[in-house]
């Protein structure tokens, strides 16, 4: 397996930001408490607030489909996208699980990645290290050479983020569709809430004609208040605090509106239910020294303590290096929502030797 460089320095700059923005603003820990147990109770009930979601968002008449599977959620994209469109994404990890950039471009669609980490990893041709830094292993150098694909050139990281912003402006504008995940759904009002910080998520989600957010079940959340605190403990949890954007998007009368709730997997074992907890910080990955060393080359389409159970739970196959795991439970210590994310990876060490008999 590829050693990769950068992630534990990051690591450690991330473990010292979130601190400072726990002891500045203590009431994220709180906020963390009540998402986690208001979580708890949606996935206690979940088949309930699937259906009342669906339901509520088809009387403000939007599109709403529920993908059992990966290939579902796809096959969807792929009939409200059709051929030779021009697609703006935002970063997004459920796509991607989906590889739906992949597909998108396999049926004639020209697909651009519109976060600027998530843009140089589309053009190395490789898959995002970390769900909130996808383009963490690359230096200055390595990102300049990059981005010089499309003809993106600059002498500084600033001059290069500037001349993205140019690029990618006039595809916003020209763009057929736009593509997002969601960092959290509300029942209460049919929103899908994004956080970002380079400000593309907003442009992706209201520019285009049509809009297609791709929510997993965990995202979703009885009222607006939850999800605001949820993004707020994800982006503190990131070492991000406060973002510099929060998007709230909702059904209207200027764009056709698509939604697509995704199971793929996560609802198949209840052993790993807890996993669902998760608001996607990032920071277990960051933490896991295997993660450290390895990044998301230990994993399947996630890496990382999280990303090892998530795979697991989507794939239904772990391989040996789940062993590589030394059981240090520094992902369990530094989990916002008290994810026993140790005890999971746990069980699939059990259920691989299990397998080998
Ligand atoms: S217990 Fe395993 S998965 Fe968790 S941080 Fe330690 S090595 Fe990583
Ligand atoms: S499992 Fe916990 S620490 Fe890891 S990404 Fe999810 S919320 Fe963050």
């Amino acid at each position: 397996m590829k050693i990769v460089r950068g992630i534990s320095e990051h690591g450690k700059n991330v473990s010292k930001a979130v601190d400072e923005i726990l002891k500045s603003f203590p009431f994220v820990k709180k906020f963390a408490e009540e998402v986690r147990e208001e979580k708890r109770k949606v996935l206690n009930d979940l088949d309930y607030w699937i259906d009342k979601a669906m339901k509520n968002l088809e009387e403000k008449n939007a599109y709403v489909y529920l993908a059992k599977k990966g290939e579902e959620a796809n096959k969807v994209v792929g009939e409200i996208v059709g051929t030779n469109k021009l697609v703006v994404k935002a970063k997004s990890s459920v796509s991607d699980e989906l590889s739906l950039r992949d597909f998108l471009e396999k049926n004639g669609n020209e697909v651009w990645e519109t976060d600027l980490g998530e843009l140089i990893v589309q053009l190395a041709e490789e898959k995002p290290m970390h769900i909130v830094a996808p383009a963490i292993h690359f230096s200055e150098e390595e990102a300049k050479r990059i981005l010089g694909k499309i003809g993106i050139r600059g002498n500084s990281p600033e001059e290069l983020t500037y001349a993205v912003r140019s690029f990618m402006r006039n595809k916003f504008l020209e763009a057929d569709i736009g593509i997002s995940g969601c960092n959290a759904f509300s029942v209460e009002s049919s929103s899908i809430f994004l956080v970002e910080n380079e400000g593309n998520i907003r442009l992706v989600s209201s520019l285009p004609k049509k809009y297609i957010a791709i929510v997993s079940l965990e995202k979703i959340l009885p009222k607006d208040e939850l999800c605001l605190k949820s993004i707020l403990v994800q982006s503190a949890f990131a070492g991000v605090f406060p973002p510099a954007y929060i998007n709230i998007n909702k059904p209207n009368k200027y764009q056709e509106f698509h939604v697509i709730f995704l199971d793929n997997g996560r609802t198949s074992d209840e052993r790993f239910r807890e996993v669902l907890l998760c608001v996607k910080c990032g920071r277990c990955q960051l933490e896991c020294p295997i993660f450290q060393l390895f990044g998301v080359n230990w994993g399947g389409v996630y890496g990382g303590p999280m990303g090892r159970i998530l795979s697991y739970l989507i794939t239904r196959r772990a391989e040996s290096d789940i062993f590589l795991c030394t059981s240090c439970k520094k992902c369990d210590y530094v989990c916002p929502m008290g994810i026993e994310l140790s005890k999971m990876v746990r069980r699939i060490k059990m259920d691989v030797k299990r397998s080998w008999s």
